[in-house]
């Protein structure tokens, strides 16, 4: 299976990086469909981070993204050293770590042809930061490619987006992300609720189609606001959003951390407990994938309540379409349409849109430091109150 079989329904862009790594390959052509900076855009869950591992995949690989071969095994583990892929775990990327990511491009790839820094949430650059790596982007070492994620093209500085070639990834439809799921071996029922109740997050909804602890945590949170009688039940429920978050965040660790550590022991002809030689071989790799593995789990708590808030947005989207639509309204959440109906009867347009912006706001707040745990108490106090 070639790499670009993993990003669902982006054709033109897989088109058009197919077409750029074919030429990386073969730099004296001066053909312009390669460039050195890139800044890949799309909502979460369109592939932005996932389009960008596989093109520095069909980059490296001399068959443009086998898939299987050694090199994009590497790529696609996190382990290749020619590619650092910069997942920043503060609220801005530092000047630090902007100042290490430059370092980085000036050392020769030492397998590949190029060096390969991918930065993820690439919005997360502030103006020193920023203006640091601008001048690396502008006047880049010849063997070094940029990869720059965000949303939009306007989450970074305009200096910055003016000298990068721009891709931005669509949120794919349900029934594509559905055929993705059915592909990979979902019955379809299951495919179709998943996708559908994901809203084009591709992780997201492979995470509910193959997990039922992930599908109950879902209906969990799409209980609660229709539990909000009092203010202790808004306490409860706080805490009870907190810790789903946490519980689902540790479980996707649990299974990702495991089938990596596998793959790194396959890699080595290691099976996993065995002391052979090829397990000694692998350790000093496998240390240091513990250590990213625990940061990864750290912000996978923070990305897991900002995808409750979205479960729950996608309760108040479907009352609000039940309340200006009507019946015939189409819903995310087909299985909940008489609970939603009811919630549509006792309330009304207005608190619903309150309700909404309060949502929006608390999400907003995850970008600062505060602790979570206050800012969903605040959240479902407000959900009451409207
Ligand atoms: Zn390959």
């Amino acid at each position: 299976m070639a790499v670009w079989d993993r990003l669902v329904g982006q054709a033109r862009a897989i088109e058009l990086l197919d077409r750029a790594a074919r030429d990386a390959h073969h730099p004296e052509t001066k053909s312009n469909s390669m460039t050195h900076a890139w800044l890949f855009t799309g909502p979460p869950g369109a592939g932005r981070s996932t389009a960008a591992i596989l093109f520095a995949a069909a980059i490296l690989c001399e068959k443009f993204g086998c898939g299987t071969c050694s090199v994009c095994k590497q790529v696609l583990n996190d382990q290749h050293p020619d590619v650092n892929r910069f997942i920043p775990q503060q609220i801005t990327i530092t000047r630090d770590e902007s100042e290490a990511l430059i370092r980085e491009t000036s050392v020769m790839p030492l397998t590949g042809a190029y060096r390969i820094i991918i930065i993820e949430d690439a919005d997360r650059l502030n103006d020193v930061s920023g203006n640091m790596l601008l001048k690396s982007i502008e006047e880049p070492h010849s063997r070094a490619v940029w990869i720059l994620c965000t949303p939009s093209v306007d989450d970074v500085l305009p200096t910055i987006r003016s000298r990068c070639r721009t891709l931005a990834l669509a949120t794919p439809s349900w029934n594509e992300v559905a055929d993705l799921l059915i592909r990979e071996g979902i019955e379809p029922a299951m495919a179709a609720y998943s996708a559908r109740a994901a809203q084009g997050h591709v992780g997201r909804a492979r995470g509910l189609a193959t997990d039922e602890a992930t599908r109950r945590r879902r209906h969990e949170i799409l209980q609660i606001p229709s539990q909000l009688h009092d203010l202790r039940a808004c306490f409860i429920a706080a805490e009870n959003i907190v810790s789903v978050a946490t519980e689902e965040a540790n479980a996707e660790s649990d299974r990702r951390d495991e089938e990596e550590k596998n793959d790194v022991l396959e890699l080595f002809g290691a099976e996993a407990g065995s002391k052979s030689k090829g397990e000694r071989a692998a350790r000093p790799i496998l240390r240091e994938l513990e250590t990213r593995q625990k940061s990864r789990r750290t912000r996978a708590v923070r990305d897991r309540l900002d995808q409750s808030l979205t479960d729950l947005m996608s309760y108040f989207t479907d009352v609000m379409k039940l309340q200006l639509v009507g019946d015939e309204a189409e819903l995310v959440n087909e299985d909940l349409r008489g609970q939603l109906k009811d919630f549509a009867r006792n309330s009304t347009a207005a608190k619903t849109r309150a309700r909404m912006e309060a949502i929006e706001r608390a999400r907003r707040q995850f970008a600062s430091n505060a602790q979570p745990q206050m800012i969903i108490e605040a959240l479902t106090i407000e959900l009451a109150r409207a």
